[in-house]
């Protein structure tokens, strides 16, 4: 089958790619950049830039499965800044993407939405309950990056009712794993801690954003693309949440990474940082029901592949600078 996958330079998208490969199909890649840690083993690969139509136009040519992972995003330090960017520059290449869609007469479109649709006022406690898929309505969603997200929510319901497009909605919870971000502003806090932790010498002290009590949940990369892919072929239309309910504090997800590393360090918490809701979980009850799965990777052990990662990219990154120097 020719598949697109969109975002295919990014995180998510280029372990799609990955994946869908090994699975013998036919995929094209488009992002506005090349994926930045290895090559991209798509069959071919265009550097579009999807807020425009006809680029969107030219991406679904020929294609019969629309994976819609592109997105101008960040960690908290980023969607919480730039609302108005974040909103304009993703509403327009959802908007583009699925009515580039249904002109090239694409069969299944998948879109992917974001745990921050949920409402504000039911994530004030770091003993979260964890939020359902039915949760995200009376909508008070996170600003910018939340909103733009909830409404393509709505406009692939639309799309599937008027004009029959197949489409299916994930719902991500935080996912992490090797090849992500690290660095740069945009990178979520698991990549975050792994390279402050690579980066300090045994004895140091590393900072950590808010008081680390605000809680979440953490996807490995790898559960993260084979949920995808089992949406896909699913046959269920509704928002789904994908990700694990081991619920952790900051702190916790720091003193993990800490004990990987094997080194003591001393936390130091910036409370003048983004941090973002004060819990958040996955619900996974209807996961479980319409996938009969869910992701089993333990965080303990995917900060493991993270880390191991992150440290080699930091210490050649050391390398270089080193001998630049001379
Ligand atoms: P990412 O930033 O690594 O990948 C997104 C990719 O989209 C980037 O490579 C970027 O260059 C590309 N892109 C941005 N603007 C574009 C444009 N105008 N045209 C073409 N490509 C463009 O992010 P990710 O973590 O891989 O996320 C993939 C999807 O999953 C996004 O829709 C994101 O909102 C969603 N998501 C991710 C997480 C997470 O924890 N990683 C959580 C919730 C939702």
């Amino acid at each position: 089958m020719q598949v697109l996958v969109t975002g295919a330079g990014g995180f998510i998208g280029h372990h799609l790619v990955k994946y869908l490969v090994g699975k013998g199909h036919t995929v094209r890649g488009v992002d506005v950049k090349n994926p930045k840690y290895e090559p991209s083993p798509a069959h071919e690969f265009k550097l579009f830039d999807l807020r425009h139509f006809d680029y969107c136009l030219a991406a679904t040519q020929g294609v019969e499965e629309v994976y819609n992972l592109a997105a101008d995003m960040g960690g908290i330090g980023y969607i919480t800044v730039f609302h108005a960017a974040v909103a304009r520059n993703n509403a327009l290449i959802n908007l583009n993407m699925l009515e580039a869609a249904r002109l090239s007469g694409v069969k299944r479109f998948l879109y992917s939405s974001s745990a921050c649709v949920y409402p504000r006022y039911l994530q004030k406690k770091a003993d979260a309950t964890p939020l359902k898929e039915d949760d995200a309505h009376p909508a008070d969603p996170e600003e910018g990056y939340g909103w733009e997200k909830l409404f393509t929510e709505k406009l692939c319901q639309y799309y599937r009712e008027d004009y029959g497009l197949e489409t299916r909605i994930v719902r991500f919870h935080n996912t992490y794993g090797p090849l992500g971000t690290y660095d740069g502003g945009r990178e979520k806090a698991p990549a975050a801690i792994c390279r402050k932790v690579a980066l300090a010498c045994d004895g140091d002290t590393v900072e950590v954003w808010g008081d680390g009590g605000q809680t979440r949940s953490f996807m490995y990369v790898a559960d993260c693309v084979e949920g995808i892919h089992r949406l896909m072929r699913s046959d269920y239309p509704h928002p789904l949440n994908l990700g694990t309910d081991e619920l952790v504090t900051v702190d916790q997800l720091v003193d993990l990474v800490v004990a990987i590393s094997g080194k003591r360090i001393v936390k130091k918490h910036d409370l003048t940082r983004a941090q973002g809701v004060r819990g958040r979980n996955s619900d996974n009850t209807k996961l479980r029901q319409v996938l009969g799965w869910e992701p089993r990777i333990k965080l303990r052990n995917g900060l493991e592949f993270t880390y191991k990662w992150i440290e080699s990219q930091v210490s050649k990154a050391d390398r270089e600078k080193a001998a630049l120097a001379g």
